[in-house]
């Protein structure tokens, strides 16, 4: 069953259910449930398992367009307050996050986001480089 079948009855009970999993963080409203292994809120429902920042959107908006990303303006991936989301294409979004360009030091294309564990970002790090550094750290302690 998509959203758009949903009474508004059905939408107000799962807006509320998703609310009691929250608590508020200034403007945002920050997801207390459980975290997917992609770092964003989950969600069950009885057929889908959702995150709960797009499921809150599409109960305010309506379904999400195909293919394109939610991005968060607040940078808190935790946050589900729909007015801190935005839908931006993939490679706008990708753009944002500055993912489309390569690692600095060493050109690699494995360049990713990193968060802290409250769910905010954290800076980039390469994941090339990242190897490395571990296998020189590991080299080290080897030795000793
Ligand atoms: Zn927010
Ligand atoms: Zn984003
Ligand atoms: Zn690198």
């Amino acid at each position: 069953m998509t959203q758009t079948e949903l009474s508004v009855r059905q939408r107000r009970r799962r807006a509320h259910a998703l609310l009691t999993k929250t608590h508020p963080d200034g403007d945002c409203i920050v997801w207390t449930g459980s975290i997917g292994a992609n770092g964003y809120g989950q969600y069950r429902t009885n057929d889908d398992n959702l995150t709960s920042h797009r499921l809150l959107w599409e109960l305010v908006f309506g379904q999400v367009p195909e293919g394109m990303a939610i991005h968060h303006t607040c940078e808190n991936r935790r946050c589900i307050n729909p007015y801190h989301l935005k839908l931006l294409s993939p490679a706008a979004h990708l753009r944002h996050h500055r993912l489309l360009t390569a690692c600095p030091k060493c050109g690699s294309s494995r360049w990713q986001q990193r968060y802290r564990s409250d769910g905010r970002p954290n800076g980039h790090r390469c994941m090339d480089c990242h190897a490395r550094a571990e296998r020189a750290r590991q080299r080290r302690t080897t030795k000793t």
